[in-house]
């Protein structure tokens, strides 16, 4: 059991495992055979051997799938020990909404002690590079989802959910910045709407103390101030009486928030008032909360389309930091950096969160994998993962690459999930790519003052050529909103995506127009949010929610559907490259 109370150990375990991360991989990998030799996994590779090198002669790179199986029995009630010989302590659920399926994934102790040091981690980062970052409160939107019980007798939630329910949370080290303006109540509250309210209204009600704002995904943040650009008036109100809105109804929240408001304070009613009646919310962060030192909450690969409404919230005034990287599968790493600008956000891996080993994406073959301390500068590579809970030469599915070592520890860019994430024809469109098309398209709207709120895609093939469709969800920056609409803009976005896409998808779409014109179906304001509450309802959670990039659920798809407003096709063919001709 990790026992760190104070920052200068934290700080001198950092540079101690960062140093040497050859001998630290070798140790957990070491430590991860010597206990999981007999689960009937590994037996049927190892035959019973915990020698590293046999298992990495014998034991195949596998997806979750593989391991499936397995777990299922568990999960099931067959005994923990053929899966992992370390006793489990519950099931973490990914939140895979994108295929629409949730991964089990197994949990022991080992997972939270690891979170709880990413997070001591990331606490002394924070203390290195911001100054009286801990001195204040921090606002930071934080839920916790329902566990269930599996027949196993053993709990299954989210990651999330899992680590504010443990010890390591509830109590933190001093050296944490978790002066919460939200009370312990209103994190555990099982309504999500409730609880956000709650936690905005408690971090307006403290608007003075707070030195640092955010959340754990940066979608969240910003669904928060959508949220609050709807709701600050009842906030107001509820300040100005001193009596919180009869609609928060769960006895926790009622009781810990009308604690926080006190009596009436009409006096910071008006000055709230003042600062959110503004026409336009560009900068609204550093004006409601004038002491905060930066807005955190991870910003890197699918989460990167959200900085632009971040940076308009911050109006350039405050740093946006992504503090970590992380999965159900592990904690893997660190930013080392806080201050850095989004795109040069790089994460440090920590070498004794799981056995890392890195899978070189152009080579494609397991024979090419190689450990953490092998990676080689500027290459990018696929993370596979041997964790203390059951889980041996995993591919997680995230693409990253190297951009430099703190120590002898790497450091990655997050390039994106290796997926693909649509495709109507021969032609395979990934994350990364109509992320960045789409970011080129934000460009267009962004001269008329229009933000693009969220998104995603979906492929549409009942018709050939079959063709792309994107559901816009767009936001005007000023007070009033998006008068219209200008057609001829938003077709220009179509061309500018087609334009942007690979070069298969062009070949494609103009020379042998095996592929329909792209459409951009914009939906009416809420709409993302009501996918959302959609996807809670089917068991997602709103502290680790994404949305999902594309979408193939026929329900998923109605809740869309029902709420769009117009639609725009492109009309210009994107070039080809010659050498495809
Ligand atoms: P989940 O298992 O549901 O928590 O999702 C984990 C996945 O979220 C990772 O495998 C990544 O694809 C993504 N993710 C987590 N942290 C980051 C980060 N800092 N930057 C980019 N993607 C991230």
């Amino acid at each position: 059991m990790n026992t760190l109370t104070d920052k200068d150990v934290a700080m001198s375990l950092l540079e101690d495992l960062t140093s040497n991360v050859k001998q630290i991989q070798d140790e957990v990998l070491e430590e991860i055979l010597r206990c999981d030799a007999n689960t009937e996994y590994l037996q049927s590779f190892l035959h019973g051997s915990a020698d590293k090198e046999l298992f990495k002669k014998n034991v195949p790179v596998g997806t979750y799938e593989d391991f499936k199986p397995y777990i299922e029995r568990v999960v099931n009630g067959e005994p923990s020990g053929l899966v992992s010989g370390r006793p489990l302590t519950g099931f973490v659920l990914s939140s895979g909404t994108s295929s629409g399926k949730q991964k089990l994934i197994p949990m022991n102790d080992k997972y939270l002690e690891n979170t709880k040091l990413l997070t001591d981690f990331r606490s002394i980062v924070l203390s290195k590079h911001v100054d009286g970052h801990n001195q204040g409160k921090s606002l930071k939107l934080l839920f916790t989802g329902p566990s269930s019980m599996t027949l196993s007798g053993l709990p299954a939630s989210y990651a999330s959910t899992f680590f504010f329910k443990s010890d390591y949370f509830k109590n933190p080290p001093s050296f944490w910045d978790t002066s919460f303006t939200t009370p312990g109540e209103v994190i555990y509250c099982p309504d999500t709407k409730q609880s956000l309210y709650c936690q905005l209204l408690c971090g307006l009600v403290m608007r003075d103390e707070v030195t640092g704002i955010g959340a754990v995904f940066a979608s969240i943040f910003v669904q928060g101030m959508i949220f609050l650009e709807k709701t600050w008036k009842d906030m107001c109100s509820n300040i100005r009486s001193g009596q919180l809105s009869d609609w928060i109804t769960d006895l926790g929240c009622r009781e810990s928030v009308s604690k926080i408001l006190g009596g009436p304070n009409p006096q910071l009613a008006d000055q709230i008032q003042d600062i959110c009646s503004q026409k336009s919310w560009k900068g609204i962060i550093p004006q409601l909360w004038p002491n905060t030192k930066f807005v955190e909450g991870v910003i890197t690969g699918q989460m990167a389309q959200y900085v632009p409404a971040l940076e308009f919230y911050v109006d350039d005034q405050l740093p946006l930091y992504s503090p970590a990287y992380s999965s159900s599968e592990s904690p893997f790493a660190v930013n080392m950096n806080p201050l850095c600008k989004p795109q040069d956000i790089s994460y440090t891996f920590i070498p004794n969160m799981s056995y890392f080993e890195f899978l070189p994406i152009d080579e494609g073959n397991d024979d090419a994998i190689v450990d953490l301390v092998d990676v080689k500068l500027g290459s990018y590579y696929e993370l596979v993962v041997t964790t203390y809970s059951g889980l041996h030469r995993c591919k997680v599915g995230d693409v990253l690459q190297v951009t430099g070592f703190y120590n002898s520890a790497p450091q990655f860019k997050f390039v994106r999930r290796q997926n693909v994430v649509i495709s109507v024809y021969l032609e395979a469109t990934t994350e990364e790519e109509l992320l960045k098309a789409v970011k080129r398209a934000t460009e267009v709207i962004e001269s008329s003052n229009i933000m693009l709120r969220d998104f995603t895609c979906y492929p549409h093939i009942a018709d050939t050529p079959g063709h792309y469709v994107l559901y816009w969800e767009l936001k005007g920056n000023n007070y009033d909103g998006i008068s219209e609409l200008d057609p001829d803009m938003m077709v220009e976005c179509c061309s500018v995506i087609e334009e942007s896409l690979n070069a298969l998808y062009r070949k494609f779409r103009s020379k042998e127009k095996t592929i329909g014109a792209l459409e951009i179906r914009v939906v009416q304001p809420g709409t993302f949010d009501s996918l959302m509450e959609y996807f809670i309802a089917q068991g997602a959670t709103l502290t680790q929610y994404k949305t999902p990039r594309c979408i193939k659920s026929p329900e998923a798809l109605q809740v869309l559907e029902s709420k769009v407003v117009s639609r725009f096709s492109g009309e210009k063919l994107p070039h080809v490259d010659s050498v495809l001709c």
